[in-house]
């Protein structure tokens, strides 16, 4: 590390020191997702925005940091090491990107600033019942009447739509010979007049997903980004940030500081479980994972210096980086064993008094376990994902 880097690390170390709070720490423990505590995570949000540090792949000109990939490495790093909450991120790293890309002057100067004070939390309107992995597949329809579209359908698994103050969203705007032609991009307002959001509780009993009704939302044509029938376009321009931008190399580094701890602290047999060799074996098993892991993001990052977007080798770091995180978590539960099975969701409340059933690190093994789970279905299936690297990277 260059000296630079060195003071640059410093820096954040004090940073997140001063401005992380134990509250704020205790949520990133305790949960996986950021919808169980939107305050404290917002909180941690303005704290960043504040210092300047919230839009980390953003150019200087709209108000990112313009880190180096090592800057941004490093921050990425302490983050993940420090346990900092999860925050809703929908606004920064996917509608911004495609909102410079795509958007005309006066959207730029209209959303940009508002999408990084989170002034504006955002939401994806992609999938529908029906249209998920086959997404050109997707039913609501835009019909245009003067200078707005009609939009009738739903939108099903939006993240955070009941927190969100605007979408971006998939829409039919035409009938095309190729279903990918008749498609358009659109941002609209979630407080228009004939929506509705409805929750999906997950497996883990939070409420992050949700199914969204619109039902003659009138939207108007100004807010398309792109021209119209040519959202597909922008659409996949945005899947490449939302496939690489996850940071899951510090996450799964993180995750197995945890399991470290963990495994020297509960007791098998006459010891303690890091004696027993079969669990020393997938210990060292998932650090060479994890460097697997960081390797392939560190590619992802030199595409992004070279050619100023991810490319197709973010889906590669989707698949190795869910799939690892998804096993930590197996492991951790492996770990904790039968303690893992209290159901104890008020434990998981940050800021509680509650004493939990068995150790505290053992609090949110299986509800991280479960969440998990589906970081191999969201962002695009790992299975398409391989299809992606199979064709695209590889060439097949
Ligand atoms: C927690 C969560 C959050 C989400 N958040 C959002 C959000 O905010 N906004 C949004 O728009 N969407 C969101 N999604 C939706 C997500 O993008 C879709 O679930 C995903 O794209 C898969 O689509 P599907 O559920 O319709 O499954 P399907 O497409 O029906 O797939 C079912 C199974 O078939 C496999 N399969 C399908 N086609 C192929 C193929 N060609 N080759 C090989 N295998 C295939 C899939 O891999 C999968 O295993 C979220 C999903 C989850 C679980």
């Amino acid at each position: 590390m260059s000296a630079a880097d060195a003071a640059f690390q410093e820096e954040v170390r004090d940073f997140i020191a001063e401005n992380l709070s134990d509250e704020m720490r205790e949520a990133g423990r305790l949960n996986a997702s950021s919808f169980a505590d939107f305050t404290i995570s917002q909180r941690w949000y303005q704290a960043l925005y504040k210092r300047g540090w919230a839009a980390r792949s953003w150019p200087a000109e709209h108000g990112g940091c313009a880190w180096t990939p090592m800057q941004r490495y490093i921050y990425d790093t302490e983050a993940a090491k420090a346990g900092t909450p999860a925050y809703f991120s929908m606004g920064i790293s996917m509608v911004g990107p495609v909102v410079m890309r795509f958007g005309t002057e006066e959207q730029k100067n209209y959303f940009l600033p508002r999408i990084l004070s989170a002034e504006d939390i955002w939401c994806q309107g992609y999938s529908e019942p029906g249209s998920g992995s086959d997404l050109a597949s997707l039913q609501t329809r835009a019909v245009r009447d003067g200078d707005e579209y009609v939009i009738n359908g739903s939108k099903i698994w939006t993240t955070g739509a009941q927190h969100a103050d605007w979408i971006f969203c998939l829409v039919r705007t035409a009938e095309g010979e190729k279903r990918q032609e008749g498609i358009s991009f659109v941002l609209f307002d979630m407080k228009t007049p004939g929506i509705m959001v409805e929750p999906i509780i997950t497996l883990a009993g939070d409420h992050e997903v949700n199914q969204v009704f619109f039902d003659d939302v009138r939207v108007p044509v100004a807010n398309r980004l792109g021209e119209e029938n040519d959202g597909w376009t922008v659409a996949k321009y945005l899947l490449e940030f939302e496939r690489g931008g996850s940071a899951y190399a510090a996450m799964v580094d993180a995750s197995l500081e945890k399991l470290r701890d963990i495994v020297e602290a509960e007791p098998v047999g006459g010891g303690v479980l890091s004696d027993d060799p079969a669990f020393a074996l997938k210990l060292a098993a998932a650090e060479i994972k994890q460097q697997a892991a960081e390797y392939t993001e560190h590619r992802t990052i030199a595409e992004i210096v070279e050619r100023g977007r991810p490319g197709p080798a973010s889906s590669i770091m989707k698949v190795l980086g869910s799939e690892t995180n998804q096993w930590m978590t197996e492991l951790m539960v492996e770990a904790v064993h039968y303690y893992g099975a209290a159901y104890q969701p008020e434990a998981r409340v940050p800021g509680n008094n509650i004493e939990p059933i068995g150790p505290r690190h053992a609090v949110p093994a299986v509800p991280k376990f479960l969440n998990f789970r589906a970081s191999s279905i969201y962002g695009g299936s790992n299975e398409i994902q391989r299809n992606i690297v199979a064709k695209q990277v590889l060439g097949l």
